[in-house]
């Protein structure tokens, strides 16, 4: 073999040995995913805000203001419900307060019937019925209702739950003290935790070991930032995004969110890219929180996809 072509093939095994190494890193599973019959996914509205466009996206305009919905998803799966964010805390129903100046800076739609609780009764739940409630971050539009679910076990990163207590500036003002605080047990306990908690250092959880509800860690909009990939029987695999992904242009179109919310926008691209990479090999589609037009098109609790 001559040198130019013992060079060439040795650029192509390392190309190889880092795509291989790239998409080690992408699956989720490394087997096949068995989502079970029964599986469903409902999605649900803990209101709305609105906001100036782009104060989430890179060069949208801020006026007129946009009415954003507040979305949370629960998956049905035979082991156990699972909750994939809270909501805006049902608080600010009688007490915009609790929200301080966010309250008037997003106005959000806090008539009762927004309350969590109100909101699952619609399948027939009530919060002791989620055995895992997922945070796709702490920000007071999603982690809001932790603390309505003492009895389920929350799965959160490490990096987040900073985030949430304390987090650098410039981020702190969307993380609400008193959201966070629920999840401290009483002064003098040994344990820190008020609730059953597993806390990921950077780890995806496949939550029931068959590949149908995945969470994916993934820093992003804030530190620690989750996405859960949740794969249904037959209608295919889901992604709910969270905030690291705004509207579903950002992914189709690539485009960056406003730098202001955007902890690691490096991060932010990346996951565009996962999302991407999953429709072109699993067929997979996504849901996002606060796009109008998608959560418009999307069916809502009671009704469900399967
Ligand atoms: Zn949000």
């Amino acid at each position: 073999m001559n040198r130019k072509w013992q060079l060439l093939l040795g650029a192509a095994a390392l190309w190889a040995g880092s795509a291989m190494t790239a998409s080690a890193q992408v699956p989720s599973t490394s087997y096949a995913p068995n989502p079970p019959a029964g599986m469903k996914l409902y999605a649900f509205s803990s209101g709305a805000l609105t906001i100036g466009k782009g104060v989430l996206q890179n060069f949208g305009p801020m006026d007129p203001p946009i009415k954003i919905p507040v979305g949370f998803y629960v998956v049905h799966h035979p082991k156990g419900n699972v909750l994939f964010d809270t909501g805006n805390n049902d608080k600010i129903i009688t007490d915009p307060s609790y929200w301080g100046p966010n309250f008037k800076a997003i106005m959000p739609v806090n008539t009762p019937d927004m309350a969590i609780d109100v909101q699952l009764r619609k399948i027939g739940l009530t919060p002791d019925d989620i055995k895992y409630v997922v945070v796709s971050h702490m920000h007071l539009d999603h982690g809001g209702n932790v603390g309505k679910f003492p009895n389920s076990t929350l799965i959160i990163q490490r990096d987040e739950i900073n985030m949430a207590f304390f987090p650098p500036e410039p981020y702190a003002g969307p993380y609400i003290p008193g959201d966070a605080y629920v999840l401290r047990a009483p002064t003098g306990s040994s344990k820190p935790n008020s609730m059953k908690m597993v806390i990921l250092e950077k780890q995806d959880m496949d939550i029931f070991g068959d590949g149908s509800v995945v969470v994916k860690s993934w820093q992003g909009h804030t530190a620690g930032s989750q996405m859960m990939l949740v794969r249904l029987p037959k209608t295919g695999p889901i992604i709910l995004t969270g905030d690291n992904v705004y509207f579903r242009e950002n992914v189709e179109k690539s485009l960056p969110p406003n730098l202001v919310l955007a902890y690691n926008p490096a991060g932010i691209m990346r996951a565009y890219e996962w999302i991407r990479f999953m429709m072109a090999t699993e067929h997979a589609d996504f849901f996002t929180a606060h796009d109008p037009d998608a959560f418009k098109a999307m069916k809502k609790a009671p009704a469900y996809y399967e």
